[in-house]
């Protein structure tokens, strides 16, 4: 029998073995502020309601693979236009697969562009899906360089854009027009998907979602992972019909699975709990920023996230005194030369937001 190595080296991708495996910190026994959850869990009868509910679903047989019941209910609750319909995923990470693998070309490798730094899943999922990705610097402030962006569409030619509306790990809104221009320069090569992801879109209350008839180039992508229900793993998308269709053909059949069908119809039923919850977290997340803004040294950038970016004088120790005291946050500081010193923190309960306020005060004054 040869050794497993050598089966790995003969079968696996050389651009697979080489990388690392995705990371998550182990989080126990730490106040969790480094993935942008909703710290508010649902109020205890309606999560009596929703175990009842569960209990009723069907396990033995697979989802309806329409998916009608539930994507007519996201049409209805979250502003779909109308005459629009969306396609779901295991999470909008998973919607970034399917674009990208319904894109992929056989016969040369289609590009990937997106802003940078940006959501790292645009560039991983495009390397699986053996496309070329293209990053274009965001600039030392953060917004978006138009000119760079348009260049690089007319130089390129991307299948996709990617852009993130709130951007993460930045928490910016990017200027309206210049993702306009950047739809419009796509369209007239004839040969570009712009994608709007807008998966804060419940802390930004901007959106792309109302302007699909206006481009038919453009896929607006939601989840409900940052809004409160990060563990269901569901994601949505819109577009124009004939091309949403075309995506629907990558999808696997029965991706969304019984209980976090039923769990969504249940949480759009109650969604103004929901809306609610987003609400309190936009004004703790004024007056967390605030109470940043005050301490020496730091920089705040405005946010329409629910996570705050901040630049210090020196992340990775500001990080580590602020981990030892059991907070866990986000050094970006490595990801990006722009992010040169940044840290990023999910707003949280005003108690969560309290401790890391603290452990940073403490942390700058030692
Ligand atoms: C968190 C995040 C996602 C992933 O959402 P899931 O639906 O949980 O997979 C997508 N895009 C951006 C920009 C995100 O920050």
């Amino acid at each position: 029998m040869s050794s497993i190595d050598t089966l790995i080296t003969n079968t696996i991708r050389p651009d697979v073995r080489a990388i690392a495996g995705y990371h998550v910190a182990e989080a126990s026994g730490y106040v969790k502020l480094d993935a942008m959850e909703n710290p508010y869990r649902l109020p205890d009868h309606l999560h009596r309601e929703l175990g009842r509910r569960l209990a009723d679903v069907t396990l033995n047989r697979y989802p309806v693979a329409s998916y009608a019941g539930i994507k007519r209910r996201i049409c209805a609750t979250l502003g779909v236009p109308a005459g629009y319909d969306v396609i779901l995923g295991n999470g909008s990470d998973e919607l970034i697969s399917i674009l990208d693998m319904a894109c992929a070309l056989q016969d040369r490798r289609a590009v990937v562009l997106a802003p940078t730094p940006s959501f790292v899943m645009y560039q991983r999922s495009a390397q699986f899906a053996g496309m070329d990705f293209v990053g274009v610097a965001l600039k030392a402030d953060l917004t978006l360089d138009r000119f760079a962006m348009l260049a690089a569409i007319e130089r390129h030619k991307p299948a996709l854009v990617y852009l993130s509306y709130p951007n993460n790990p930045t928490g910016n809104l990017f200027d309206a027009a210049d993702i306009v221009a950047i739809i419009e320069a796509l369209d007239r090569n004839g040969c570009g998907i712009a994608v709007v992801d807008e998966a804060y879109e419940p802390f930004a209350l901007h959106s792309f979602m109302d302007r699909l008839p206006e481009f038919a180039n453009l896929v607006v992508m939601r989840t409900v992972s940052k809004l409160g229900l990060a563990g269901i793993r569901l994601g949505y998308m819109s577009a124009a019909p004939a091309l949403l269709r075309e995506f629907d053909k990558v999808r696997p059949p029965y991706n969304i699975n019984v209980l976090t069908q039923a769990a969504a119809e249940f949480a759009l039923d109650h969604i103004a709990v929901l809306n609610e919850q987003a609400a309190l977290i936009r004004a703790e997340r004024a007056t967390l920023a605030a109470a940043l803004a005050r301490l020496p040294g730091v920089h705040v950038f405005p946010s329409a996230a629910n996570f705050i970016l901040i630049r210090v004088r020196d992340a990775d120790d500001a990080n580590a005194k602020i981990l030892a005291d059991k907070v866990l946050i986000k050094n970006v500081s490595k990801m990006h030369e722009v992010l040169n010193n940044c840290l990023r923190v999910t707003v949280s309960t005003p108690e969560e937001n309290a401790a890391f306020l603290a452990a940073i005060t403490a942390a700058l004054a030692s």
